[in-house]
């Protein structure tokens, strides 16, 4: 006996103890793998030349045998060799399985939800049978091997008969008991309820002998006191419409079959947000079945997330996954494409040049933006979930590409801000409900909207009734920089230096009072070197002693995100100015050390300088020196 490895035991283990009460996709998962098989096998005969099949032949059959207690899947598809078996069905390599493993270590005790996320495969038929006996033909190969295990450690491995390619599974259905109740999947009508419920659209047969009854001929001469006699016969019967969802008109699909269509295919627990049905003619000819999933994949922001669409050629799949249909700002989106344009044995390298495809993939792109863009206005709700989910991701498009394609995502951005705790608001709205004398779009940036809200930099803007857009993610301001304007309005920091919100007189003043205060201003400015550019008096502080703001491109926010990325040796930095508040008790402070004792005032000046940085949430550098200099003046 061959021993599981640990992975695949504890799968197994879980599957075996399983009380996940839809047992019955079982059926799904070895029709499907039934069905890739036959896939497979059909897919070499069009590459190679040496396979003769007939696409008519290729079918999945489904038996049972109610006193046996079997339920037996066979299917004439490409078949494992012994090490295949040993391989594919001793061991967990497929993804999603992988993925069980890794969300199995924390979650462990919760299988409902686990075998609700994933594709389980294979092992699911443990759910239902206490032994499973897989006897399997490899295609072009001598011998046929049977692999059998009764669940618990191992499995068997030993030579077989079998005439032709093609794979037997055969379960041994588990007895039923007081709570559980198996009987279900060894009955006609129970198997075929659930083939067609999960795997309707299996391009392949799945056929079934089933047992019809029928008159016997009437006899001739009919004698007086003749009754209709009746006989029972079997008849093979295909129990699927194999017509691929995605090639039926919408009208005659329910959003129950398109949500179930997407979970089964796509591995999803969750209905998708939205279901997006394209079909084009023209320059790109096609049908594609789109889906928006309605919450992030657990996997979205690692290497191991596949962006890409299926591909089929006039409803043969020609690629799983092809990145080149999405592009990376809509990532997030499932889905496939069926085009009769493309030919059947085209490699993945033509079709990055395939000109077809290029045109398909475009017009796919205006399908998603249009679909996104009209959700946004008819489900708000739907929309800001959508958003939360993959906004970010919508917001690197913006930012990528030199902003190239602000155009096409600047109106599917939302942000909070300072009108509406709680509410999110687009560009359009934003410009559309500012007032007429505003003339920019105002932005601040910080790690929470609380934090925000607490900068002394938004008083002044808030003060005069501007909203205030709040960028919480780092790639705001960047993909904010790329869209430079909107709709002819410049976007503007609240913590750049030259807001512009004074009246004349208002900067009048200020002139003179700076004017009064200039040698301060130097004293200070000079304590400060190499770290302010600036110091200044400023109109725009109310309660608030000092802040920082800045001048030019790079924001200290952007700074400090593009010096914490990896690989940033060299440090960039913001240009910084020292804003102080001249009506703040702490000025005529100021003023008095500028005549009385400048050394203490260029201690002031740094004391200041780190408590404006606290508040902006940035790092203080010298956290000691810091405290020490707040301890040697309490002194004083
Ligand atoms: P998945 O289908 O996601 O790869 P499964 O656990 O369902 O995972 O199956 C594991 C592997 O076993 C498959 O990838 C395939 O290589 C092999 N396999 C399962 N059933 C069959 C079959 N009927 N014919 C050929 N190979 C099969
Ligand atoms: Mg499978």
């Amino acid at each position: 006996m061959k021993k599981f490895k640990t992975e695949s035991k504890k799968l197994l283990d879980l599957m075996i103890n399983s009380i996940y009460t839809n047992r019955e996709i079982f059926l799904r998962e070895l029709i499907s793998n039934a069905s890739d098989a036959v896939d497979k096998l059909y897919f070499k005969s069009l590459t190679d030349s040496d396979v003769q099949l007939s696409k008519d032949e290729l079918a999945i059959h489904v038996g049972f045998d109610e006193g046996a207690r079997t339920i037996t899947i066979s299917d004439n598809g490409i078949g494992m060799t012994k090490d295949e078996l040993d391989k594919n069905l001793g061991t967990i390599a497929h993804s999603d399985s992988q993925a069980f493993k890794t969300d199995n270590a924390e979650q462990q005790g919760d299988d409902i939800d686990i075998i609700g996320q994933f594709g389980v495969g294979f092992y699911s038929a443990f759910m239902v049978a206490d032994k499973v006996t897989v006897i399997s033909k490899a295609y072009g190969a001598d011998e046929a091997w049977q692999w059998e295990s009764s669940g618990a450690d191992g499995y068997e491995l030993t030579p077989a008969e079998k005439d032709t390619a093609g794979t037997d599974i055969i379960l041994h259905i588990k007895d039923s008991t007081d709570t559980d109740n198996y009987e279900n999947f060894l009955d006609e009508y129970g198997i075929v309820a659930i083939v067609k419920k999960y795997s309707d659209y299996v391009r392949y047969p799945i056929q079934m002998e089933r047992e019809k009854s029928r008159q016997k001929p009437e006899p001739d001469p009919k004698p007086e006191d003749y009754k209709p006699e009746w006989e029972t016969y079997t008849e093979l019967e295909t129990l699927n419409s194999m017509i691929p969802i995605w090639k039926k008109q919408k009208s005659e699909v329910t959003d129950e079959e398109y949500n179930n269509f997407y979970k089964d295919k796509f591995g999803d627990y969750a209905d998708p947000a939205r279901v997006i049905v394209s079909r084009t003619e023209g320059t790109a000819n096609y049908n594609a079945l789109l889906f928006v999933p309605s919450h992030r994949p657990y996997d979205f922001y690692t290497k191991d997330y596949e962006k890409g669409l299926a591909l089929y050629a006039s409803g043969v799949l020609i690629m799983e996954k092809c990145a080149d249909l999405l592009p990376d700002y809509f990532s997030f989106v499932k889905g496939l494409v069926d085009s009769e344009d493309l030919s059947l044995n085209i490699s993945r390298e033509m079709l990055q040049h395939d000109v077809q495809l290029r045109q398909i993939a475009k017009s796919i792109e205006h399908t998603i933006k249009n679909e996104l863009s009209r959700m946004l206005k008819n489900d708000r709700e739907k929309y800001e979930q959508f958003f939360q989910a993959f906004g970010l991701q919508l917001k690197y498009g913006l930012y990528s590409d030199y902003g190239m394609h602000k155009d096409l995502l600047q109106d599917l951005l939302l942000f909070p801000s300072s009108k509406e705790a709680g509410k999110l608001v687009t560009l359009a709205e934003y410009v559309d409900r500012m007032p007429e004398d505003q003339t920019c779009i105002y932005y601040a940036t910080g790690e929470s909207i609380a934090r925000i809200e607490a900068l002394p930099q938004t008083e002044a803007v808030k003060e005069k009734g501007y909203e205030i857009l709040y960028f919480t993610e780092n790639v705001d301001e960047f993909a904010i920089k790329m869209l430079m304007k909107y709709k002819e309005k410049e976007f503007k920091s609240v913590s750049n230096s030259d807001l512009d919100l004074e009246t004349e007189e208002e900067k009048k003043a200020l002139e003179e009072k700076s004017a009064d205060s200039k040698s301060m201003l130097e004293t200070m400015t000079k304590a400060l070197e190499g770290k302010v550019s600036a110091v200044k008096l400023s109109s725009r502080l109310k309660k608030h002693p000092v802040c920082l703001s800045s001048t030019g491109d790079l924001s200290m926010e952007m700074a400090k995100t593009l010096n914490a990325m990896p690989g940033a040796d060299q440090k960039v930095e913001a240009n910084v100015v020292l804003e102080i508040n001249p009506n703040h008790p702490i000025y005529e402070r100021l003023m008095a050390l500028s005549t009385a004792d400048e050394e203490t005032l260029g201690k002031y000046s740094k004391l200041l300088y780190n408590q404006a940085l606290l508040m902006e949430g940035m790092q203080i550098e010298d956290p000691v020196a810091f405290s020490d200099l707040i301890c040697e003046l309490m002194e004083k």
